[in-house]
């Protein structure tokens, strides 16, 4: 397995007002995201989320422990530029992400910033704005456009940085359901088609049912980590952390304690529909 970001006892605290303690944020925190995988992370408001996506390119560093990308130390200023290259972040608020007043120039931003050639850039913005499946809004003012659109018009600006990894901070937060929808298959593409390591942090169960690994943060440190099913089948101890499972897992668990005989992990509706209709069969 290749690993595009590990940590490894990872601390981190912010500053703290003047005579008061440091509050970590982090607090020993151990992971591997392989490379191509498509990882989620929940947890509860303030468990440490976005902290930990910051540490993931340098934004944020570690006042313990130690965060690689592909290898590079990102304690390591010399690497800060190629680390920065390799994972690009997608925030909450579609609004804040623009930066010019024309979809070509918004996306076109970050590799001016880094010197690319005319020509090369042209074809990185065509590029990225047909992954991201807004090629025909080229010319078009990003702030009229939809939040959804908005999103993966910041999407483009990131894969026109042709990063290895996409980190995305709730960016779909504040999308209306169809504007949720358009984000999520997007990333999910570009990560089946090009192969892009993706970390979707989300409030959303339903996001989560497709990841091939979910990491559950609490108190700043890694609660749970584990395939979808491994994780929403503790049902108790995602409760007592403050987290909902999927309604698909919440019916099944009703169930069970009916005394009706299924299974808990059937976590999408089809495969939810199925084991009920087989024990229905069954009596
Ligand atoms: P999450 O994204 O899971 O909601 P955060 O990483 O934002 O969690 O926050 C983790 C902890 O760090 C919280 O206790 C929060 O209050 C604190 N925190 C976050 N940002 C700052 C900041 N800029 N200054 C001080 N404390 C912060
Ligand atoms: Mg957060």
């Amino acid at each position: 397995m290749k690993t595009m970001i590990e940590t490894r006892e990872l601390r981190f605290a912010y500053p703290a007002d003047e005579g008061k303690e440091p509050v970590f944020a982090l607090r020993g925190v151990d992971i591997a995201i392989e490379k191509g995988s498509f990882t989620v992370v929940l947890g509860h408001n303030g468990s440490g989320k976005s902290t930990l996506a910051k540490t993931f390119n340098a934004v944020l560093l570690p006042v313990g422990g130690k965060v690689y990308v592909e290898g590079m130390d990102t304690l390591d200023e010399n690497l800060l530029l190629a680390i920065r290259q390799r994972v690009g972040m997608v925030f909450q608020n579609p609004d804040n992400q623009i930066v010019a007043n024309v979809v070509e120039e918004d996306v076109a931003f970050a590799p001016e910033n880094l010197g690319v050639p005319t020509e090369e850039i042209r074809r990185r913005v065509d590029d990225a704005l047909k992954a991201v499946g807004m090629s025909e809004f080229v010319t078009h003012a990003p702030h009229l456009l939809s939040g959804g659109q908005k999103q993966r018009i910041a999407i483009a600006g990131v894969i026109a940085m042709q990063p290895d990894c996409i980190v995305l901070d709730e960016a779909t937060a504040m999308l209306d359901p169809i504007g949720r929808q358009e984000v999520l298959s997007t990333i999910h593409k570009l990560n089946r088609e090009k192969g892009i390591t993706v970390v979707l942090i989300t409030h959303h169960m339903s996001e989560a049912e497709d990841a091939d690994r979910i990491i559950v943060m609490d108190d700043g440190r890694v609660a749970m980590d584990g395939t979808p099913k491994e994780v929403f089948t503790q049902v108790e101890e995602l409760r007592s952390m403050g987290l909902t499972v999927p309604d698909t897992v919440d019916l099944l668990d009703r169930l069970r304690h009916s005394g009706v005989d299924v299974p808990l992990d059937a976590l999408t509706v089809e495969a939810c529909a199925d084991v009920i209709a087989q024990a229905i069969a069954r009596n």
